[in-house]
């Protein structure tokens, strides 16, 4: 009795308890412990959702619970095939968010069958009426639930849950929790409270970036940081032990050394997990074995708040105070071996957390898939009949150069707004310069990039790049001189694709000692030129192919160039980009010009030596984005990571030699090319013929030429044409839109209010834009208006910009025309006509109802009154009409040569406005809703009413442009 009481008085169980309860109150086991079935244990189907009958199927986001809203006119059936066996919990129900109210509740009807068999029919639940079946499923078994309608009410979502049947997890997990509590107290009353903290904090890490992958609670986790944790302790307990205080101060060395390191993965994934929202997945972990350790660390750098790096700097911090715990125990207390033994032999039974199976996976796939390579490009070096290669005897040089990480967006080549490619900009109007405009690479990490680019392998024939030969086994076979010179790592961490092909090169040399561990570079690109020259020197006879690996524009891009190549570091952003401010884009931009000039200097290296056919290919391993930040995380993907430069330099010797080809070439510049194609290239620029080529249609040499963008896949399966790939669809719009006769007017876009802007549209083709003017005196500055949305351009700087004279109208809405500018207004414009010629090009808009507004016209210029928008919400006739003739009547007397509105005033403006106006006036209309970035924009614009009206001269639409303002 006695014992029992002081049992109850015990302080350290009711802390026990008190805690417990606590975390079981927040955790609420059997609520959210649940083991999910995966998605790849079943296969879905629904039948019954239409527009005509309605309905709604959706997975939620933890993946337990499929959302379902009947149908207005019949059920909706889903029917789940499972292709394991398993038990399974199945529970239908409405869901809680669902009306209950005094008009009484939603209501959904369900049946249920497990194969033939009928398990519910016609079962009603009502929100918190939920029902549960427990079902032993065999591989193949078809579970269907159909689900109608019950009591008429507007909110009636009903879901079914699937989660995998574990009577046990809620119990263990209670378990799991009393017993890290015991295991706590246990610790902190042996004097170890600071010691606990930092094994704590651990612990929930490890328990978090468990969670992070199945974002379900479950009791796995909790005996993962269980475990850390008694383990933690048994070890700590045996490191204070020893009574030798050197030999104490060593045993606490290395517990700490071993603790940190056991937290840094649950870290790394944990950060991971808050930045991006989702857990590192296989792809990131093969980017960086075949990177470097200091390639991850920029990348992190890249994305993650200076926060972030406190705290990872803090990890080891917080383990330091235990080596400075003073006390030792006398005695060793068997309880927390015991538990810790009792649960290292649980976690063999549970399985290992996915945290832990991806990364140690991904690193077993990785070196299997190396070592699997190398093999395979030996035994083509060793076999080379079997490629059937024929001989290579002319006298020939070609370099074929490897761009790191540029992006095209960031090239004026390309129409980005920064003169970053001069050089690029002079050669591509020669004629021995063929630039393709459309080319982009099929993956977005570097070795994976590479080795679909120099093997036989591409997305569209499926070959596997690990048993295809490379065009090095190729060049060998055909008794070509091959040389990779390079600026990158020759190993990653633990070694990569690129190296193992660079390997079969004749001669290789890598200029960047710093091998293996970090891309440190210890020279700049440019570095690369002497070595060439010198390899280069003796060579006179036969077939040389120089492979030139650039560090271009890769992480940190602050240290890819010397210091007089650092020529853009002023922050003028608004005017250049708008309301967005580019990550890094001055270091970005600076690499980017050094590139231009690394290249055009190989380029002019190449044309000095004693050869008659020689031939340059460049193009960039992948894009880099600099507008979500993401730079070219596969992971995090989006499609400015995969829009490269790719472009050609010949010899005027190479050009008569082969002039068909070069035809071919030029004729297929504008076609989409994926830069695993470049073995196919490379044979087509060689002329070598193999057994192992591909056909025809893959080589940009060949007149058979052609890549169906719709089969194209990035990083294997991203489609090339996704709806969210808006710039291939404004590129296949505008080129439908060429081609269509039904459209009377010109179509040009809204709003160009930053010269970034101006430089992307003109690139895209268009001869036209509208802008917004805000006359200050004696400039038209551009914007519209507040400081906010003024960009710092005026439009001189528009007119005198490289793009001014390709634009053939400037739609120019002036936003602050009155009767006490007008004047001034005038003159300016007449300034700018003397020097740009302006007057047959603009168009000056106004909302102003001045009648100096004559003037302007008066003076040969175009102007246009901007019909008040607010017209379209009247729908009384007599207003409409009184309307309309107090504009006309003022219209009549400004004497405007045209009218612009808003495309919902069209009907008001044929119906009423049109026959009371002079009938030479232009109209020009503007409709925001039409994108062109829309996959059905074509078929949107020929909808509407005005669509085949041709009075109306001018469209404006909305062109979307990372660079708006
Ligand atoms: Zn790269």
């Amino acid at each position: 009795m006695k014992q029992i009481t002081t049992f109850l008085r015990s302080k350290k169980l009711w802390i026990i308890v008190v805690l417990s309860a606590i975390s079981l109150i927040l955790l609420e086991p059997g609520r959210y412990t649940h083991p999910r079935v995966s998605q790849v244990d079943y296969k879905v189907e629904v039948f019954g959702i239409s527009d005509s009958n309605g309905g709604h199927f959706s997975l939620d986001s933890n993946e337990t619970r499929f959302d379902i809203t009947p149908g207005e006119a019949e059920s909706i059936v889903a029917s789940w095939t499972f292709l394991t066996e398993k038990n399974i919990e199945l529970k239908v129900g409405v869901s809680n968010w669902a009306v209950q109210d005094e008009e009484g509740s939603a209501e959904v009807v369900f049946g249920v069958r497990h194969n033939q068999l009928v398990l519910l029919n016609d079962l009603k639940t009502q929100p918190g009426n939920s029902r549960k079946l427990i079902l032993e499923i065999d591989s193949g078994d078809v579970v269907s639930v159909e689900v109608n309608k019950g009591a008429i009410l507007l909110e009636d979502i009903g879901y079914v849950e699937i989660k995998e049947h574990r009577p046990y997890d809620s119990l263990l997990v209670v378990f799991y929790v009393i017993l890290f509590w015991i295991v706590f107290v246990w610790f902190v009353f042996n004097g170890f409270w600071l010691a606990s903290i930092p094994m704590i904090i651990g612990s929930l890490l490890i328990w978090y970036s468990i969670f992070a992958y199945d974002m379900l609670f479950n009791a796995s986790q909790l005996l993962w940081s269980i475990l850390f944790f008694s383990l933690s302790a048994s070890l700590f307990s045996i490191v204070v032990y020893p009574s030798n205080k050197w030999i104490r101060f060593g045993l606490k060395t290395l517990f700490i050394t071993l603790s940190f390191l056991a937290c840094t993965l649950p870290f790394v994934v944990v950060l991971y997990t808050l930045e991006f929202g989702k857990p590192l997945e296989q792809t990131d972990y093969f980017g960086f074995y075949q990177t470097d350790i200091r390639e991850s660390i920029s990348y992190l750098q890249f994305n993650s708040p200076k926060a972030w790096w406190l705290i990872l700097l803090a990890l080891p911090i917080l383990f330091i105070p235990l080596a400075f715990i003073k006390k030792r125990i006398n005695k060793l207390n068997p309880a927390t071996f015991v538990v810790s033994a009792i649960l290292v032999i649980m976690t063999f039974i549970f399985e290992i957390p996915e945290m832990i199976t991806v990364a140690s996976d991904s690193y077993g796939d990785y070196t299997k898939e190396l070592e699997l390579f190398k093999e395979n490009l030996r035994s083509f070096d060793e076999f080379e009949g079997q490629l059937q290669v024929s001989q290579k005897k002319d006298n020939e040089v070609y370099f074929i150069i490897i761009g790191e990480a540029q992006s095209k967006f960031h090239m004026s080549q390309y129409g980005y707004v920064r003169p970053t490619t001069p050089h690029l900009d002079s050669l591509s109007k020669l004629a021995n310069t063929v630039i393709f405009s459309n080319a982009i690479s099929s993956n977005t990490h570097t070795a994976m990039s590479l080795s679909a680019a120099f093997t036989q392998a591409n997305y569209s024939n499926q070959l596997d790049f690990q048993k295809s030969p490379s065009i090095i086994n190729i060049l060998n076979a055909a008794d070509v001189h091959t040389y990779w010179i390079s600026n990158q790592l020759k190993y990653g961490i633990w070694d990569n694709a690129v190296s193992a092909i660079a390997e079969q090169c004749e001669e290789q040399v890598f200029i960047n000692s710093n091998m293996g561990k970090t891309n440190e570079t210890d020279d700049f690109d440019g570095a690369l030129l002497e070595v060439i020259k010198r390899k280069l020197k003796s060579a006179n006879e036969g077939t040389h192919v120089v492979f030139i690996h650039l560090m271009g524009s890769h992480g940190q891009y602050n240290k890819r160039y010397p210091d007089e190549f650092r020529m853009f570091d002023h922050d003028d952003f608004k005017s250049l980009f708008g309301n967005l401010n580019p990550y890094e884009v001055n270091p970005y931009d600076n690499s980017m010009i050094y590139n231009d000039f690394v290249v055009s200097e190989m380029v002019h290296l190449l044309d000095s030596l004693p050869f008659e056919r020689k031939a340059m290919f460049y193009f960039a391993d992948h894009a880099e984005d600099l507008i979500t930040k993401h730079g070219h995380s596969s992971s995090l993907f989006n499609f400015r990571m995969i829009h490269i430069p790719t472009y050609f330099w010949f010899s005027d010797g190479y050009i008569e030699t082969y002039s068909s080809q070069i035809a071919n070439l030029k004729e297929n510049s504008t076609k989409t090319f994926t830069n695993d194609l470049v073995y196919d290239a490379i044979l087509g620029l060689t002329g070598i013929s193999t057994k192992a080529s591909n056909s025809e249609g893959f080589n940009v040499f060949s007149a058979g030429y052609q890549l169906q963008d719709s089969s194209i896949k990035i990083l294997n399966h991203i489609d090339y044409t996704d709806p969210g790939h808006s710039v291939y669809h404004e590129e296949i719009n505008l080129q439908k839109l060429s081609n269509d006769s039904l459209i009377p007017f010109n179509i040009f876009p809204h709003r160009v209010d930053s010269k970034g802007m101006l430089y992307e549209m003109t690139a895209k083709g268009f001869d036209g834009i509208e802008c917004d003017l805000v006359f200050n005196d004696t400039v038209f500055e551009i914007g519209h208006g507040g400081e906010e949305y003024m960009s710092g351009n005026s439009l001189e700087d528009y007119l005198n910009s490289s793009v001014g004279d390709s634009l053939t109208f400037i739609w120019l809405d002036i936003k602050n025309l009155r009767n006490d500018n007008i004047d001034k207004v005038l003159e300016r414009l007449i300034v700018l006509d003397d020097q740009y010629k302006i007057k047959q090009r603009v168009f000056v808009e106004s909302d102003t109802k001045s009648l100096l507004f004559d003037k302007i016209r008066k003076a040969g210029f175009n102007t246009s009154y901007y019909l008040p928008t607010d017209i379209s919400q009247i729908e009384d006739r007599a207003i409409l009409k009184s309307k309309a003739i107090e504009v006309a009547n003022q219209i009549n007397k400004q004497g405007v040569s045209s009218i612009s509105f808003d495309a919902s005033l069209y009907n008001w403006v044929t119906v009423y406005l049109s026959p009371i106006i002079p009938q030479e006036l232009e109209w020009h209309t503007w409709q925001l809703g039409l994108e062109l970035q829309q996959t059905n924009f074509i078929d949107n614009l020929h909808k509407q009413p005005f669509a085949s009206d041709n009075r109306i001269k001018t469209l404006l639409i909305r062109v979307h442009s990372p660079y708006y303002l």
